[in-house]
C-alpha cells in the first residue's frame, strides 16, 4: 500500500535490532484518514474471506482493526495484555514480546469469542510471529476458525509471515519490509 509506505518512509525511525518506531501515525500519535485507508483496503483484501468477527491486541492494533470492522460491518474484540480482576471465564495465552524481551498474558472473555466465530486478525508489526501464535491458541481453545492475518507492517527478515504460512494461515500485510540494515528502510519490491 503506497501510501503507507510513503509515510514509513516519511516519519518512521529506525531503532536499532531491527525495531521501527512509527509513533508519529500508529503507536502513539494517530493518523485517522491513514487509518481509514488502512480500513477499505483490509477490507478489500478479506471480502471473500467469510470473516465473521476481527481480533486484535492492544493497544497499537485497536486503531486499524476498528477502522477494518468499520467497513467490513463486523465486531471487534482485542485481547487484553493483563488479566482484568473483573474478568470471569476468560481464554489466556502468553505471548513473547520482541520489543521488552518477556512474555506478556493476552485475554480474552469467553462472552465474546464463540465457537462458531470466523476470525479475522489484524495488527500493527508482524515481526516473529509470537502475537498471532497467541491468538491462534485462544481460538483454538475454543473451536473457532481463523480466516485470515492482516498486519499493515510486516518485517520480513523476522519470518513471522513464513512461520504463519506454514501453519496454514492466509497473511496479508500492507507493507513488507525488507532490510532496516544501516537504519535504512527498505522495502520489498
Ligand atoms: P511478533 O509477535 O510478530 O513477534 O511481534 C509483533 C508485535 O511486537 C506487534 O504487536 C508490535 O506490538 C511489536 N513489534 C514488533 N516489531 C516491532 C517494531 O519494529 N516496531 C514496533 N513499534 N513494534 C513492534
Amino acid at each position: 500500500m503506497k501510501l503507507l509506505r510513503d509515510k514509513i518512509l516519511s516519519e518512521g525511525k529506525c531503532l536499532d535490532e531491527g525495531i521501527l518506531k512509527v509513533d508519529a501515525f500508529l503507536n502513539h500519535q494517530l493518523d485517522p484518514k491513514l487509518m481509514e485507508q488502512i480500513g477499505e483496503e483490509f477490507a478489500r483484501r478479506f471480502a471473500d474471506s467469510g470473516a465473521t468477527k476481527i481480533l486484535t491486541v492492544e493497544a497499537s492494533g485497536i486503531a486499524p482493526a476498528l477502522m477494518t470492522g468499520l467497513k467490513m460491518g463486523l465486531p471487534v474484540v482485542f485481547a487484553k495484555k493483563q488479566k482484568p480482576s473483573t474478568m470471569e471465564g476468560m481464554l489466556t495465552a502468553s505471548v513473547h514480546s520482541f520489543t521488552k524481551w518477556q512474555a506478556y498474558p493476552i485475554c480474552i472473555s469467553k462472552e465474546f469469542l464463540k465457537m462458531e466465530d470466523k476470525i479475522l486478525f489484524i495488527d500493527d508489526f508482524l515481526a516473529y510471529g509470537n502475537a498471532a501464535l497467541g491468538i491462534m491458541e485462544i481460538v483454538e481453545e475454543v473451536g473457532a476458525e481463523i480466516v485470515g492475518m492482516g498486519f499493515l507492517i510486516e518485517k520480513e527478515f523476522q519470518n513471522g509471515a513464513k512461520f504463519l504460512r506454514e501453519k496454514g494461515m492466509r497473511v496479508e500485510s500492507l507493507a513488507v519490509i525488507e532490510s532496516l540494515e544501516n537504519h535504512e528502510i527498505k522495502f520489498k519490491e
